[in-house]
């Protein structure tokens, strides 16, 4: 009943928002609103709510996942163009609907050789596994648990350069492959990765492709992921807390070099990390 009621409000506040529509952040509508959407606002990034305490809110029309204290979070698609409809509505009535139009990004294309070139075309017998492992993130990623351990933001998790940005298109031994969603950062075997922030570990496990693979979960659909460790330090159903030790940089899996592939989520939607960092890159080793 209590969902009913509100898809009907969101729908009819809908109505109202067309003089909003296609404007960003909120400050410059035309009508005061009582929620705030904060984070870079592009494609492929973190945007985070704070409505009233006991607001109930609703993306595109479907109910978000609230905290007590009124915060919520979704993510920009890496494609995305079109806008996002936030619909809140207030514990003591009314509300407010907005649009926003995340800030469109120019990826880069990169070219990497000398890839293994069983782990780009990886052989048949192991067609099963990867489909298996692959199965395994998508449903982690499907959790909604109701933390909030996103909500004070996230730290690098290691340092190192940044071999590879978010988004880019890799063409992997003359082979285009999917685009490079996460943040490479290349840094010695061994180098420690450590939690962005609190989570409760999902997925530590060896896989094909990943190598030594960890998947934290940060609450509320928001997940982090750890690619090519040469050590995993924590376990599944694990918590951790922000800095703490999870796992050691390696190259196993599909990689030319020691590196730490670090990717985050929005339930299956693929966000760029860098983006939701709180503090500087930490300069390389
Ligand atoms: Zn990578």
């Amino acid at each position: 009943m209590h969902r009913r009621f509100f898809i009907g409000a969101s729908v009819s506040l809908a109505a109202s928002s067309a003089l909003a529509q296609g404007e960003v952040g909120g400050q410059a509508n035309r009508t005061p609103v009582r929620f705030t959407l904060a984070g870079a606002l592009e494609q492929g990034s973190l945007a985070m709510g704070s409505a009233p305490p006991g607001s109930l809110v609703a993306l595109d029309g479907r109910p978000l996942r609230v905290t007590a204290d009124g915060h919520f979070v979704f993510g920009f698609a890496p494609d995305q163009t079109k806008p996002s409809l936030v619909t809140v509505r207030y514990p003591d009535g009314g509300g407010d609907s907005r649009s926003f139009a995340p800030t469109v990004r120019q990826y880069e294309i990169q070219r990497v050789s000398g890839l293994p070139q069983n782990t780009v075309t990886p052989p048949p017998e192991v067609q099963a596994r990867i489909a298996h492992e692959a199965e395994t993130i998508y449903l982690a990623r499907l959790s909604d648990s109701s933390g909030g351990d996103f909500l004070s933001g996230f730290d690098w998790p290691a340092p190192g350069i940044e071999s590879g940005v978010f988004g880019s298109q890799r063409i992997d031994n003359g082979v285009a492959m999917s685009p490079h969603y996460g943040v490479d950062m290349a840094a010695p075997v061994g180098t420690p990765i450590r939690s962005p922030a609190d989570g409760v570990v999902a997925i530590s496990d060896d896989y094909y492709l990943d190598g030594g693979f960890t998947l934290i979960d940060h609450g509320q659909g928001v997940s982090t992921c750890y690619l090519h460790q040469s050590s995993r330090l924590v376990r599944a159903g694990e918590s951790v807390q922000r800095g703490q030790r999870i796992g050691l940089i390696g190259a196993t899996g599909r990689a030319t070099g020691p590196h730490l592939h670090w990717a985050m989520n929005w339930f299956q939607v693929r966000l760029d990390p860098s983006r939701s960092t709180r503090k500087p890159k930490p300069d390389p080793l």
